[in-house]
C-alpha cells in the first residue's frame, strides 16, 4: 500500500511533467473510482482544464485544475498511476493530455478513490488527518502522544493522528527505535518518543530518495518500481536474521496488521 515516501515520489514526477497539460480527454474505463459525482459531470468539469498545481496530504493526492477546482487521487491498497504513451492493463480512468500522453490511474482491485472538489480541504479525509510528519518538530511530535494509551505501532499509522505512516514504514520505525511494536504509548519516554521521530525522520528521507518501496503494485511514474524495498530492515523478514542483533525476524499480528519485529532488541 502507498504511503507517504511512494506519494510524494509520485507528487514530484507528475510536478515535472503534467504541469501546464491540458486534459483533452478522460476516458472512464471503470465508473467504480469516481466518487462524489457522477462520471458525466466529472469529466464536464475536468476536460479541457490544465494540471496547475500538485498537493499531497498524507496518501492523497491533490491537483489544482481550476481556481476553484480539485482532483484527488487516493491509491488506497492497490492503486498506482502512470504516464506513458500505451494503455496499461490495470488503467481504470485515463486522462488524454495535450502532450498525447496518458496518464492513467491504475488499480487491479479498483479499490483506489478519484473525486472533484471545489476546495480539497472540505475533503472527508483530509479533515479526519493528523498532521503531516515534516510539519512536525521533535517537540511538537512528542506532544501527540500525551494522554494517548494504545499500542505504538498500530497508533503511528493511524491517519486520523499522523498522516501518511502506514503499516511498512511504522514498523521500521519502531524497530530502528529498539522499541517493540506492541509497546503502550504511556510508557515510552520522552527519549524513546524523541528516538522514534529521528528514526522516521530519516527513514522517510531515504525512502523518497530510493522512489518509494515497491511491495505490491506500487511503481514509478515511468513504471518503474522503486528502490527502497531492499533496504527495509524488518518488513517481510520474517525468520531471516536480525540486522542488528543476528535474532530471528517475528510476525506478529497487532491491531490486525502483520508486524515484523526482532524480540530481541525490541523492548
Ligand atoms: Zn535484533
Amino acid at each position: 500500500m502507498p504511503e507517504l515516501p511512494e506519494v510524494e515520489t509520485i507528487r514530484r514526477q507528475l510536478e515535472k511533467k503534467i504541469i501546464n497539460r491540458k486534459i483533452e480527454e478522460i476516458i472512464i474505463k471503470d465508473k467504480r473510482l469516481i466518487k462524489g459525482v457522477s462520471p458525466r459531470v466529472f469529466k464536464f468539469e475536468a476536460e479541457g482544464a490544465s494540471f496547475k498545481r500538485i498537493l499531497r496530504r498524507g496518501k492523497v493526492l491533490i491537483f489544482q485544475i481550476k481556481e476553484k477546482t480539485f482532483l484527488i487521487f487516493h491509491l488506497r491498497i492497490s492503486g498506482w498511476v502512470i504516464l506513458s504513451k500505451n494503455i496499461e492493463k490495470f488503467s481504470r480512468v485515463i486522462f488524454r493530455l495535450s502532450d498525447n500522453n496518458n496518464f492513467q490511474f491504475c488499480d487491479q482491485r479498483a479499490l483506489g478513490e478519484i473525486r472533484l472538489i471545489g476546495d480539497w480541504r472540505n475533503l472527508a479525509v483530509v479533515k479526519k488527518m493528523g498532521p503531516e510528519f515534516f510539519d512536525l518538530k521533535e517537540k511538537e511530535f512528542i506532544e501527540l502522544f500525551k494522554n494517548k494509551r494504545t499500542k505504538i505501532k498500530p497508533l503511528l499509522m493511524d491517519q486520523s493522528f499522523l498522516a501518511g505512516i502506514g503499516n511498512a514504514y511504522a514498523q521500521e520505525a519502531v524497530f530502528c527505535a529498539g522499541i517493540h511494536p506492541q509497546r503502550s504509548v504511556d510508557s515510552l519516554s520522552k527519549k524513546e518518543l524523541g528516538k522514534i521521530y529521528s528514526c522516521l525522520s530519516a527513514i522517510l528521507k531515504e525512502a523518497i530518495k530510493k522512489k518509494g518501496s515497491s511491495l505490491d503494485t506500487y511503481r514509478q511514474l515511468n513504471g518503474s518500481p522503486g528502490n527502497y524495498a531492499p533496504l527495509l530492515k524488518v518488513y517481510g523478514r520474517e525468520g531471516q536474521a536480525c540486522f542488528r542483533c543476528g535474532y530471528s525476524i517475528e510476525r506478529k499480528v497487532i491491531g490486525g496488521r502483520g508486524t515484523y519485529f526482532c524480540p530481541h532488541c525490541q523492548k
